[in-house]
């Protein structure tokens, strides 16, 4: 495709916001990057991250041939070479062992047709669902929680709610750093409107509670034990949407009954004050002005999702929005806060090694057999694939004998991650997709293929509020970088599989928007999930496409509330509540391991750096990795704030400089999860997280694992 010189409408490559940018190539590699005012996500706001793209564009680092390992040592070699090397190996290893003997782990960073051609791939045409994405640490427990209470994974509102709600509730999320112009909008509406109450439920003092007009330090996991207090609470003091119940829900009896209704009111929000260590006055505040506030949009994110019970988390959240039916309408309704910025594109294309494409169920014969015969493929995976935990555990047994990885890199950002430095390490045949020429998991690589970095690709990625945008490349492809769909097509198409002839991004995505449009009448199954509009779409209506709301209207107006009408996507019709029991995280602290470890993000950084770390401003917030813990327990370490120190956790260990950021609880460590382990001392932190994952959605619990801090 001609790349042009002029200005070019893109979508930053960050987190789930999916703000809009304006990319203007400036003849030298690089390019001027400004907000995009027409973009309905972001309306011309970029953070600190987007505004500074122009400076990550250099291709110093990159991969920009294939190569091929031989004698030990990877050498360039021809696309044709490598691609043949993939081909020869997964069919050699499926005929001897099976479909399941082969994987792909991709990423929330590559695209939705990059994401529908591999799905394709793995579960029409090798036959398994072994497909599982970097995703799965990020917002798998929304999905599970999403699928279980609306019978499809759905994030009913959208960012204008933030702006309508009287009362927004924070969960598990530090919004100023890891969403910022949602975060930003939050603000204006709070400054517009100071009646707005901000409510930050979180165990760490973050900068997103500077602006909370009450925080709740709760107790790391005690989560639905205080969502079901407020279930209770709501039931008790007459908030209940009695109609909207009645007609449009199931299951309450079950979910009160677990929540425990049967105690004083009073009595009741001191008791789980105390099991959430907060102070019962405050909660009590919180608990009242949710029962009396009709517009609250609680969202949440990965102090949620991350846990082993977080799933139940997101399902006693919904609980409580369901039970006042304050879901589907302006200014309410739970809020799933996507980390990565295709991670909703992801689960579109049935990402995830429990999904189906488009939205429908890999455990129902009729959606199965009908994606098959889509495809024409010759066969389709009938049972669920290895989530990504238990995905690197077959790699370490020799279950799974190959794995192609791509856009991610497990070997830092995986818990337990020397695990999976051992597993890729035992593989017969490793994979590796990437932009950057030296990364952790690249040492491991068999064959690495260079692919397409932000700006040079092209295609289509979905935001956190179900908002489809295309980003477009305004770069030439560097070397002999292709993009991953048509490394993906190659190989197929040498494996002996039709189906995988497409003439572009455009075409892949017809055939996405085609499958959409599946339906079984006789079962009365309502996906919300519907691109019909944009059935046939060619070239160039695709590339002019303007960012819209799924389900889609027509080709130009799409939705932006989903469930107002109190139908939701089970096959009644009917929403779930959930009966969630309130569980611990998995590993208490004590003994060796007295402190309890949460991981996150930084402001100015994104995932392992690979391309904001290439920014110098970006890199002065901080220049180094850094262990966060209370005065006292520095103290009782015997640690001091600037020096380094050794963190360890019953998984493994790594090296930070102690700090004293303000905001940590007595018996809390923070560390962020940017650096890699090229550092000297070696400073992955997913070294240390325990691997433990949430039963329902296999999400690791990343934010709660036992460790102790000592002198280096
Ligand atoms: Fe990019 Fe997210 Fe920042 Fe928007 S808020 S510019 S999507 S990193």
């Amino acid at each position: 495709m001609p790349i042009p010189l002029q200005e070019v409408r893109t979508t930053c490559p960050y987190c789930g916001v999916g703000c809009g940018v304006k990319a203007t190539p400036l003849g030298d590699g690089g390019a001027l990057i400004e907000g995009d005012a027409d973009h309905v996500a972001s309306r011309g706001r970029l953070c600190v991250k987007g505004s500074a793209l122009g400076e990550t564009l250099g291709l110093d680092g990159r991969l920009l041939h294939p190569a091929v390992r031989c004698d030990g040592a990877m050498a360039r070699a021809s696309w044709d070479e490598a691609l043949d090397t993939v081909a020869d190996g997964f069919r050699r290893i499926i005929a001897e062992h099976g479909p399941d003997a082969v994987a792909l782990y991709v990423s929330g960073q590559i695209l939705t047709e990059d994401y529908y051609v591999a799905n394709k791939f793995m579960k029409g045409y090798v036959g398994s669902a072994n497909i599982d994405t970097n995703s799965r640490l990020c917002m798998s427990s929304a999905v599970a929680g999403h699928k279980r209470a609306f019978g499809e994974d759905v994030v009913p509102g959208c960012y204008e709610d933030f702006e309508l709600a009287e009362a927004i509730v924070l969960v598990g999320s530090n919004a100023a750093w890891c969403h910022p112009t949602l975060f930003q909008r939050i603000v204006k509406a709070k400054e517009a409107r100071p009646e707005l109450q901000i409510v930050v439920l979180d165990p760490r003092r973050t900068a997103t509670c500077e602006l909370a007009d009450l925080h709740l330090p709760l107790k790391p996991g005690s989560d639905v034990r205080l969502f079901n207090g407020l279930l209770a609470y709501l039931a008790r003091g007459g908030a209940v949407d009695h109609d909207f119940v009645a007609a449009h829900t199931h299951g309450l009896e079950a979910a009160l009954e677990v929540a425990g209704v049967d105690g004083e009111v009073d009595g009741e929000v001191d008791d789980v004050a105390r099991d959430c260590g907060v102070d019962p006055a405050q909660l009590r505040a919180f608990y009242e002005l949710f029962a009396r506030t009709e517009k609250v949009v609680t969202a949440f994110s990965m102090g949620v999702n991350q846990s082993s019970s977080g799933t139940d988390k997101v399902n006693a959240i919904i609980n409580c929005h369901l039970l006042t039916g304050r879901i589907g309408r302006p200014g309410m309704g739970p809020f799933s806060l996507t980390g990565q910025p295709n991670a909703m594109g992801g689960r579109e294309v049935g990402g995830l090694a429990n999904m189906l494409a488009a939205h429908l169920d890999l455990d129902n014969a009729s959606h199965r057999e009908a994606v098959r015969s889509f495809w024409g493929a010759p066969r389709i995976a009938d049972k669920p694939g290895l989530k990504a935990v238990d995905l690197f555990r077959a790699v370490e047994a020799g279950k799974v004998k190959a794995v192609w990885i791509m856009a991610t890199n497990p070997v830092v950002s995986m818990p337990d991650a020397d695990q999976v430095r051992r597993a890729l390490a035992a593989c017969e045949l490793v994979v590796v997709s990437d932009v950057v020429a030296n990364t952790d998991v690249g040492v491991y690589a068999h064959v690495a293929l260079p692919a397409l970095a932000w700006g040079e690709k092209d295609g289509t990625v979905t935001n956190s509020e179900r908002c489809i945008s295309r980003q477009r490349a305004f770069l030439p492809a560097p070397g002999e970088a292709r993009a991953d769909w048509q490394a993906l097509c190659e190989v197929a198409r040498r494996m002996g599989f039709a189906g995988f002839d497409y003439d572009g991004a455009h075409a892949i995505f017809d055939e996405h928007a085609r499958l959409s449009t599946w339906k079984n009448g006789e079962e009365g199954y309502r996906r919300a999930f519907r691109l019909d509009p944009l059935v046939g779409i060619e070239r160039a209506a695709y590339d002019a496409l303007e960012p819209i709301q799924w389900p889609l209207r027509s080709p130009t107006d799409g939705t932006a509330r989903l469930f107002g009408d109190g139908r939701f996507s089970h096959p009644d019709g009917k929403a779930r509540f959930i009966a969630t029991t309130p569980r611990g995280p998995v590993h208490a602290p004590g003994g060796e391991f007295p402190l309890v470890l949460n991981t996150g993000r930084m402001r100015d950084q994104w995932h392992t750096m690979t391309r904001t770390g290439k920014s110098p401003r970006l890199a002065g917030h901080a220049a180094e990795p850094f262990v966060d813990l209370h005065p006292h327990d520095a103290l009782l370490a015997g640690v001091r704030e600037g020096e380094l120190a050794r963190v360890s956790s019953q998984w493994g260990a790594m090296v930070a400089r102690v700090a004293h950021g303000g905001g940590i609880a007595r018996g809390a460590v923070f560390v962020p999860i940017h650096w890699n382990g090229q550092t000297a001392s070696d400073a992955r932190v997913g070294a240390l997280v325990n691997p433990e994952v949430d039963p329902v959605s296999g999400e690791p619990e990343f934010k709660h694992t036992p460790v102790r801090v000592e002198p280096f």
